[in-house]
């Protein structure tokens, strides 16, 4: 039987680091699921649209993953999707209670959703999507911090929001 994990996140947009732990994740398990959290609370940079191709252009359109998304809870997404594991990374110990609190609620809800965590790799442990927004927002150099076709995607809408507001 092949085992398949969930990978959700908001991946708006995604890095390096979701990318680090999807190639990791995929060393444990035969398929991952990366599944974009549609929001409505959030007003996202990227349409849910643009995060899927993003992530499907960095992983390079690899057959064991599939990138999808989903509205409402997670653990109803994953029952309906059959699925039990649910991945996550793990950054600097300031993730951890976020972490440990959404682990346990999900497993409240749903006992037979179980979390795996995984830990980022050193070179990617201060990224956040957030932080590459702001970066990007005030014209610094993305090198490093997300796949190239993200840094031109960033770009884009910074130079556009910039143009329109005069
Ligand atoms: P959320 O909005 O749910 O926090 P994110 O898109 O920010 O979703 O992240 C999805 C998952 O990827 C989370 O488990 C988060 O901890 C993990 N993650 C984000 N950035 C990194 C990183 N640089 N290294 C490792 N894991 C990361």
């Amino acid at each position: 039987m092949k085992r398949v994990a969930l990978y959700p996140g908001s991946f708006d947009p995604m890095t390096h680091g979701h990318l680090s732990i999807i190639h990791r994740g995929l060393k444990t398990f035969d398929g991952l699921v990366v599944a974009i959290a549609n929001n409505s609370k959030k007003t996202p940079l990227f349409s849910v649209e643009e995060r899927k191709e993003m992530i499907l252009t960095a992983i390079g359109h690899d057959p064991r993953v599939e990138v999808d998304s989903f509205q409402g809870l997670m653990v109803d997404y994953a029952k309906r999707r059959g699925i039990s594991i649910v991945l996550r990374g793990l950054r600097a110990v300031s993730d951890f209670e976020y972490e440990f609190q959404l682990a346990n609620m999900n497993r409240k809800l749903d006992p037979t959703v179980d979390t795996v965590f995984m830990m980022t790799g050193e070179d990617y442990f201060y990224i956040s999507s957030q932080l590459v927004r702001e970066v990007a927002s005030l014209g610094g150099n993305l090198e490093g911090l997300v796949p190239e076709p993200v840094a031109e995607a960033l770009r884009g809408k910074f130079v556009k929001t910039s143009k329109e507001q005069p």
